[in-house]
């Protein structure tokens, strides 16, 4: 007889890119969004410019559960008009019954007073207040951690079953990161610069790839996977510096891809 939780450890977390480019999209690309399938629920990392469009091609949107949004650079949260009036409509034609969960940055006023106006499309919930205690839904558990960069961002991991999933989104390098980040299964790292770009990751507050590459070693993470990548830069560079100081598995984020972890 299985027991139960037996049945978690094969379960596991299903991600799929829905964009990956940062500040701005390529021909065929979409900015940051990636949706997440575990623990029973529908849940989109980040809606960066044209990631709902490419959702689409993954899932009826009227099956998302929540939305989270890490911070508000326009790459991360621009397409949340086009989610509130997917949502509005389904909700209106009786094909979605309940508005959508969504987790932001409470403590920034702009976009978050916008989208308390939409209630009859959004349910509103500050990440700031599950730093330390973790949020569920479904069988997913998760935790937020602020990074460091101009906006209020934040990290967040995901724990379903035996598997830990960690997604970056945008800072620069700073030491609480690696404990965040610590023996995870799959690590989702922005990877905005280049090592010859070092003099502007704290201005900037980004992650070069040879910082992706250490914080994955630091952290004894299984499998690296590098994102939020500026369309001009050669992937096959990023690729090298991260591999140059992480023995592990690398990969770089393309839209489209799955990965079960
Ligand atoms: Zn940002
Ligand atoms: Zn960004």
């Amino acid at each position: 007889m299985l027991m139960w939780y037996q049945v978690r450890q094969v379960k596991g977390l299903e991600l799929t890119v829905l964009g990956c480019h940062a500040p701005y999209a390529p021909a065929d690309g979409a900015c940051n969004g990636y949706l997440l399938q575990a623990g029973g629920v529908n849940i989109m990392l980040d809606c960066g410019n044209g990631s709902f469009a490419v959702l689409q091609k993954h899932l009826d949107f009227r099956k998302l559960h929540a939305l989270i949004i890490s911070h508000y650079h326009p790459d991360h949260f621009h397409d949340y008009h086009c989610v509130r009036h997917a949502i509005g409509g389904s909700i209106r034609d009786g094909s979605r019954q309940n508005p959508l969960l969504v987790y932001a940055p409470g403590a920034e006023t702009g976009p978050w007073n916008e989208m308390a106006k939409w209630q009859d499309e959004f349910i509103l919930i500050p990440i700031e207040e599950y730093q330390r205690v973790p949020a569920s839904l479904g069988d997913l558990v998760f935790h937020f951690q602020k990074n460091k960069h101009p906006k209020d961002c934040f990290s967040m991991n995901f724990i379903e079953g035996n598997a830990k999933f960690v997604y970056t989104s945008d800072t620069s390098w700073y030491g609480p990161l690696v404990e965040f980040a610590w023996g995870a299964d799959f690590l989702l790292c922005e990877a905005s610069l280049r090592n010859a770009d070092m003099a502007l990751s704290e201005e900037k507050g980004h992650l070069t790839a040879g910082q992706a590459g250490r914080l994955a070693a630091k952290a004894e993470v299984k499998h690296l996977m590098l994102t939020h990548l500026w369309p001009e830069f050669p992937p096959y560079v990023l690729l090298r510096e991260a591999q140059s100081v992480f023995a592990g598995k690398v990969s770089l984020a393309t839209t489209g891809l799955k990965i079960s972890i």
